[in-house]
C-alpha cells in the first residue's frame, strides 16, 4: 500500500468490541490476568498499551522500519536511545543538532565520559573511525538548515562498524525515509510535524535491525520515558493528514523563501529548495520536497528581536511543524542551550515554521513586518 494509505489504516483494525472505526483510548495502567501470565498480550501500560502500539505500527510502517517505539518526548526518544552506547565510546555528532540535543549530549553524557566529536554537516563521513561506536545526524539541521549526506555517512559507518542514527523530525518519512539509504535509526520529536497540530509533546524511535530493536523495547520500558494513550492518540490521527500537510508546507515554504530572498531588509535565506542553497542539489537527492522550515539573517540581532514582535500571523513561539505559522530567534529561544557553543546559530538569525494558512497572507504578514524593519534601516 502507499504512504498515504498506511498513514490512515496501518496498525489500525475497527475496535474489536464496538466496532468503533477509530482505534480507541485505551486509559488504563494495567489489564486483568485469567491466571498468572494468562492475558491478552498486555500487562502493564509502561510496557505496552494498544493506543501506543496501533501508533508504533503505524509510524513504523511509514519510516519504512520494522520495529517502532514511542515515547514521551523527542528528547526521551534520544536519551534511551543514547543508552546503545556506553562511556568511553566515539560519537560522532553534527554540530549544529537542535540545541536541546546539543544540552542533552554536552551537559549530561559527555561528563560521565561519552565521548563526543561534535563535526561540522559536511565534515561526518571524514570524522568517523574505527573508534566511533555511533553516529548521530540531524537533516536538514535546525535551525541553519544545512543538509547532511546521509548515505556517505551510512558508507563510513559501516566500515567503521558504527550504528547511524538520524533524527528526521525536520523531514518527516514523508520527505526523507534514511533507513531506505542504509541508516541504522530514526528519532523524531513527535511533537512537530507528526502530531501537527501544536497540541502534544511526544518522541519516536525506530529500526529494521533485530537485535537494536530487542534492546530498545528493553531500554523503552526500563526507562520508562512512554507517552499517555492520549498523547499517542493525537500522534495516530495526526498522522492520518501528514502527506496533505507536508505538501502544502512545501508549497507554502517555497513561495515564502523566495518573497525572502532578494528583499532588501534580507540579508540571506536559507531554504534547500532555493538553487542557491550549498544543500540544494543533496536536499534534491535525498529528500522528496525541501520541507516546511525557512531561516533568514536580519541584518542585525537588534532587528532580528524587532522583527519577530512584528508579524501577526507569524506567531512568537518556539517549536515548529504545526498547522500555524511560528517565528522565532534561536540564539535566544529554541538553541539558547548552543550560544556558547563555537557553532552556535548567529544572533541575527530568524527562524519561520511556515504552516498551512494562506500562503497569500503569509507572505503579506512578512512583507507588512519587512517594510517597518526597511524603513528603520
Ligand atoms: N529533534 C529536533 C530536530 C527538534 O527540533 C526537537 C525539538 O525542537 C527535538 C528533537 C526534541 O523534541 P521534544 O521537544 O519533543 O523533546
Amino acid at each position: 500500500m502507499d504512504f498515504e494509505t498506511r498513514a490512515i489504516h496501518e496498525g489500525q483494525e475497527p475496535d474489536p468490541a464496538t466496532g468503533a472505526i477509530i482505534v480507541p483510548i485505551y486509559q488504563t495502567s494495567t489489564y486483568i490476568q485469567e491466571a498468572v501470565g494468562e492475558h491478552k498480550g498486555y500487562d502493564y501500560s509502561r510496557t505496552a498499551n494498544p493506543t501506543r502500539r496501533a501508533l508504533e505500527l503505524c509510524l513504523a510502517s511509514l519510516e519504512g522500519a520494522e520495529y517502532g517505539f514511542a515515547f514521551s518526548s523527542g528528547m526521551g526518544a534520544t536519551a534511551t536511545v543514547m543508552h546503545l552506547v556506553s562511556p568511553g565510546e566515539g560519537i560522532v555528532c553534527v554540530d549544529d543538532v537542535y540545541g536541546g540535543t546539543y544540552r542533552l549530549f554536552s551537559k549530561v553524557y559527555a561528563p560521565k565520559g561519552y565521548d563526543f566529536e561534535f563535526v561540522s554537516h559536511d565534515g561526518v563521513a571524514a570524522a568517523i573511525d574505527d573508534r566511533t561506536r555511533l553516529v548521530w545526524l540531524e537533516t536538514p539541521t535546525n535551525p541553519l538548515l544545512n543538509l547532511v549526506d546521509i548515505r556517505a555517512a551510512v558508507d563510513a559507518a559501516r566500515n567503521a562498524g558504527a550504528v547511524v542514527v538520524v533524527d528526521n523530525t525536520f523531514a518527516t518519512p514523508y520527505l526523507q525515509r534514511p533507513l531506505e539509504l542504509g541508516a541504522d535509526i530514526v528519532v523524531h520529536s513527535t511533537t512537530k510535524y507528526l502530531g501537527g497540530h501544536p497540541d502534544l509533546i511526544g518522541g519516536f524511535a525506530c529500526t529494521n535491525d533485530p537485535t537494536i530493536a530487542e534492546r530498545l523495547a528493553f531500554l523503552q520500558n526500563s526507562i520508562g520515558a512512554v507517552p499517555g494513550p492520549f498523547d499517542a492518540w493525537l500522534v495516530l490521527r495526526g498522522l492520518k493528514t501528514l502527506a496533505l500537510r507536508m505538501e502544502r508546507h512545501c508549497d507554502n515554504a517555497r513561495t515564502v523563501a523566495e518573497f525572502l530572498d532578494g528583499h532588501p531588509a534580507v540579508e540571506q535565506v536559507l531554504y534547500p529548495g532555493l538553487p542557491s542553497h550549498p544543500g540544494h542539489e543533496l536536499a534534491a537527492r535525498q529528500m522528496a520536497d525541501f520541507g516546511g522550515m525557512v531561516s533568514f539573517l536580519a541584518p542585525t540581532a537588534a532587528e532580528a528581536l524587532a522583527l519577530v514582535t512584528r508579524t501577526q500571523i507569524f506567531k512568537l513561539a518556539e517549536s515548529l511543524g504545526g498547522v500555524e505559522s511560528l517565528i522565532e530567534v534561536p540564539y535566544d529561544m529554541t538553541h539558547a542551550s548552543t550560544s556558547d557553543a563555537p557553532f552556535a546559530a548567529p544572533p541575527n538569525l530568524v527562524r519561520l515554521s511556515v504552516g498551512i494558512e494562506s500562503a497569500d497572507d503569509l507572505v503579506a504578514d512578512l512583507e507588512a513586518a519587512l517594510v517597518r524593519s526597511a524603513a528603520r534601516a
